[in-house]
């Protein structure tokens, strides 16, 4: 899904040795942000009309040239004007954290486990992939090094999207 029809590519973490965010700004570009129910929530009480609901789910609005709603030019290239509080699928592109296999070519989804070990001693897991279609893919930092760190600030999510679900703040 995206503002201007350019797809996805997952693959298997592990299929990919290394990466680092080059800012082309390419992911605020080409995707539309899907956004869980929470995050709607807040981003709309913050900022106002910021978010569309498509058949039942919720994105950043674009902008008319497809951008992000919160995409800035400056003279240095491209900024988030929401940097610190971004939704977790900005937090975690070009990786995509799932409990589930997304079924990529060749049934290789094994390839995309990870067992992540919460500090206390817990063992989840979880799948991920990365997008080939990122700018950043082959070079900077090792994904060994990258990827605990996205999952932990995946389950933070989705744990705050069960607590507001569970709470009924609204239903889904
Ligand atoms: S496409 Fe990749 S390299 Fe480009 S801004 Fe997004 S994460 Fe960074
Ligand atoms: S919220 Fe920020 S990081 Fe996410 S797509 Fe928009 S500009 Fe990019």
């Amino acid at each position: 899904m995206s503002n201007t029809e350019v797809a996805h590519e997952y693959v298997p973490w592990r299929w990919v040795k290394y990466w680092h965010c080059v800012r082309c700004g390419k992911c605020c570009i080409k995707f539309l942000v899907p956004l869980y129910p929470h995050e709607a929530l807040y981003y709309i009480m913050k900022y106002g009309p910021v978010v569309e609901e498509r058949n039942g789910k919720f994105y950043l609005r674009s902008k008319p040239d497809g951008s992000c709603v919160f995409l800035e030019r400056t003279p240095l290239g491209y900024r988030c004007s929401i940097y610190l509080e971004r939704p977790i699928v900005c937090r975690c592109y070009p990786f995509y954290v799932t409990d589930k296999p997304l079924g990529v070519v060749d049934s290789r989804d094994e390839d995309a486990v990870y067992v992540y070990r919460s500090p206390l001693g817990k063992s989840i897991k979880v799948y991920v992939y990365i997008d080939k279609v990122c700018s950043g893919i082959g070079r900077g930092i090792p994904l060994e090094i990258i990827i605990p760190k996205i999952v932990s600030e995946w389950i933070t999510v989705l744990r705050l999207y069960r607590i507001h679900r569970d709470l009924r703040l609204y239903s889904t």
